[in-house]
């Protein structure tokens, strides 16, 4: 099975000291029911960039390894999909590097093109085929779950295991999205 993965809040966290909902408003706007997120201007680039130095940007080690047990046996094929703009291209490279993120991953799909997050995963999930993909972004995963019903999604979170539809569950550890 093609199994895809996020990369921020599923193995690298949000900075700490700032909170999750004011980093979520940053990026996300829903006007009229519709999922768009902002792509952000020039000096707002700027303080985002800060947000992200590796050093503001800390690894969720629980997760990375249990990629790294996971990806030993070869069972599956394993992609990072990640919605990253491109002004954020040198920053992420560093932080792959630095905790070994690409080894794990047979290929790594950034949105370096600057695409709206959810149309851009959405033609990565099409494009390989992937049979499961797990994100932290409810909405994002709402959007794309309802277009792509033979593919499975997850939603990290810290508190509900639930099924939320066909083919969109809630899961509170990356094992669950393998059994
Ligand atoms: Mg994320």
């Amino acid at each position: 099975m093609n199994f895809g993965f996020d990369l921020d809040k599923i193995f690298i966290d949000y900075p700490p000291f700032i909170p999750a909902r004011l980093i979520d408003r940053l990026y996300k706007q829903k006007s009229d029911g519709v999922l768009w997120y902002r792509i952000p201007s020039k000096p707002e680039r700027f303080l985002r960039l800060i947000t992200h130095y590796p050093l503001f940007r800390p690894p969720i080690f629980e997760n990375i390894r249990f990629m790294q047990q996971i990806s030993r046996d070869k069972k599956h094929k394993h992609y990072l999909i990640s919605s990253r703009f491109s002004f954020l291209r040198a920053t992420t490279e560093t932080l792959l590097k630095k905790y070994g993120l690409y080894s794990l991953f047979k290929d790594a799909f950034f949105n370096y093109k600057d695409k709206q997050p959810h149309l851009f995963k959405a033609a990565i999930i099409e494009k390989l085929n992937i049979h499961r993909y797990v994100d932290d972004d409810l909405p994002l995963l709402q959007f794309i779950a309802a277009r792509n019903p033979k593919t499975k999604f997850f939603w990290l979170n810290s508190e509900k295991n639930e099924a939320f539809g066909k083919n969109l569950f809630s899961i509170t550890h990356l094992s669950q999205m393998f059994l």
